[in-house]
């Protein structure tokens, strides 16, 4: 299956997505034009009254990659994506910027005194590298709500519902109450124990629900009497307490609540208050409830397969874990280094001239046919340019490098993403 397609009536009014077949048969048949290239959208070249369906937009925000999914009315996902995000890039090219104007520094005044923890942060700040992936998220929203009927948000906002979870450290739910319970439960007890089993440290092999204080002497189902723990030293301890086995650690470290997993992710906080200011209906899911969500759908981890399950609401949605999707790569608006500098960082290039070459900017999305000499083809993708009119395009299937500006044809504005087809 593939991504459905969006429609636009000619005032630019969100209709509801198509299936590609009856898109294309709207363009040939001469009744749309394309809007947009990525995501694929068409516009009617007149005006609907047709009622719209809701939709959902779905969105499991991750550090590296954010999915996101589309459900309609009866729970199918109709769209879906996946959003690389750039802060190791962004992090990578502060550290340079850092270290050029510290040699700089040093090289261009004289003597001063250094000075140190003299300058405020304002609250809520939160580094480039984070506020870049949360810019994409709020970004995407943004641009899907123009192309969709877009009614309501879900959002997966912490790993656990800690108000709950900390609710069951003290009242002492039992874990096998309800499926969803127990699941949840687990997920916690091994978080809390990073995954590693509590007694001999390993990572890579089973872990059980081990009782700190033995069922056989009154220990109870409490979150805090849990530990994680591999079979063999589960099976070792027997009915011996964390203590008596010579684990007095284990027996703190579970008396201890987890963290709130959201003063962690401040990420997820930056974006939900975002998303909060686009006044659509917001439901928020923990990371626990995605997992359950895929487990019961016996699905594989893909990011906008979690998006999918984020929430209440994803349990029991329409997919098909096959979907094309559409793959997004952040790719940002340029440089402002002007030079491109030696080893010695000294320049070694002219200052660059204005952005646009031949009327193509690095970034565009192009289609080129070359007719003749060793380029001979048809390439597809993201455009690279260069002042003389030779161009680079990055293909899917790799980089084509040396192809002129009278080949190229524009299909897309550089828009600070790459898409891959
Ligand atoms: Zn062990």
């Amino acid at each position: 299956m593939q991504n459905k397609v969006f429609v636009l009536d000619t005032n630019k009014k969100q209709l509801d997505p198509v299936h590609p077949a009856k898109a294309r048969k709207l363009l040939d048949n001469g009744k749309a034009a394309v809007y947009r290239q990525h995501p694929f959208t068409i516009i009617l070249k007149d005006t609907s009254e047709e009622d719209t369906d809701g939709y959902q937009i779905k969105i499991d925000p991750g550090s590296k990659v954010t999915g996101i999914a589309i459900v309609d009315g009866k729970k199918e996902v109709v769209w879906a994506a996946e959003i690389e995000h750039r802060g190791d890039y962004i992090k990578r090219r502060m550290d340079k910027r850092r270290v050029i104007r510290r040699s700089r520094r040093t090289r261009k005044t004289r003597y001063r005194p250094a000075r140190f923890d003299n300058r405020r942060r304002p609250e809520g700040w939160l580094p480039p590298s984070l506020i870049s992936r949360v810019a994409n998220i709020e970004t995407w929203v943004k641009r899907l709500q123009r192309l969709c009927p877009i009614t309501a948000i879900s959002y997966e906002l912490t790993q656990f519902d800690t108000q709950r979870m900390e609710n069951a450290e003290i009242e002492g739910v039992e874990y096998q109450q309800g499926e969803l319970q127990g699941y949840t439960v687990r997920q916690y007890v091994l978080e809390k124990f990073d995954y590693q089993c509590a007694y001999c440290g390993k990572t890579d092999v089973p872990l059980e629900m081990e009782h700190i204080m033995p069922k056989v002497r009154g220990g109870t189902n409490r979150v805090s009497n849990l530990a994680a723990s591999c079979i063999s030293c589960n099976r070792k301890k027997g009915s011996q307490t964390a203590e008596e086995y010579g684990h007095r650690e284990v027996q703190k470290q579970a008396k201890k609540p987890l963290k709130d997993a959201a003063a962690v992710n401040s990420i997820r906080w930056e974006v939900y208050n975002r998303l909060k200011k686009l006044c659509l209906p917001m439901e928020v899911g923990t990371g626990a409830r995605t997992k359950y969500n895929r487990s019961q759908a016996e699905c594989e981890k893909q990011h906008w397969l979690d998006a999918a399950f984020v929430g209440e609401s994803g349990e029991g949605v329409d997919l098909d874990s096959e979907m094309q999707i559409l793959n997004i790569k952040a790719q940002g608006h340029g440089r402002r280094q002007m030079c491109l500098i030696d080893k010695h960082g000294f320049p070694r290039t002219k200052p660059k001239d204005s952005k646009k070459v031949k009327g193509f900017q690095t970034g565009d999305m192009v289609r080129t046919v070359v007719t003749k000499g060793k380029k001979f083809g048809t390439y597809y993708g993201r455009v690279a340019v260069r002042k003389n009119g030779i161009f680079n395009i990055k293909t899917k299937g790799g980089t084509v490098q040396g192809v002129s500006h009278r080949y190229c044809n524009l299909l897309q504005f550089a828009d600070g993403y790459g898409y891959a087809i």
